[in-house]
């Protein structure tokens, strides 16, 4: 536990809120989400967004919508790097 990166989290947290999370990977999201303030706040702005966003990085998640919502939570911690 608790070898989980911020970036890992990032990439698995449409996942993670869709609930379609592997099992496996899911005690290492929560995990995180205790020991890591930043990435509590990124989540709660991830749930914050449109249901049509998030549906849409959901079903597709090419690159480019990875991006643009990289950069869409980047605000909530680029003061964490
Ligand atoms: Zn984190």
């Amino acid at each position: 536990m608790g070898d989980l990166s911020c970036e890992r989290f990032t990439d698995l947290l449409g996942d993670y809120v869709e609930g379609v999370l592997r099992s496996d990977d899911r005690p290492a999201m929560d995990a995180h989400l205790l020991d890591c303030a930043q990435c509590s706040e990124l989540l709660a702005d991830y749930e914050r967004l449109p249901g049509l966003v998030r549906r849409a990085t959901h079903v597709a998640m090419p690159a480019g919508a990875k991006a643009r919502l990289r950069r869409l939570l980047s605000r909530a911690w680029s003061w964490h790097r």
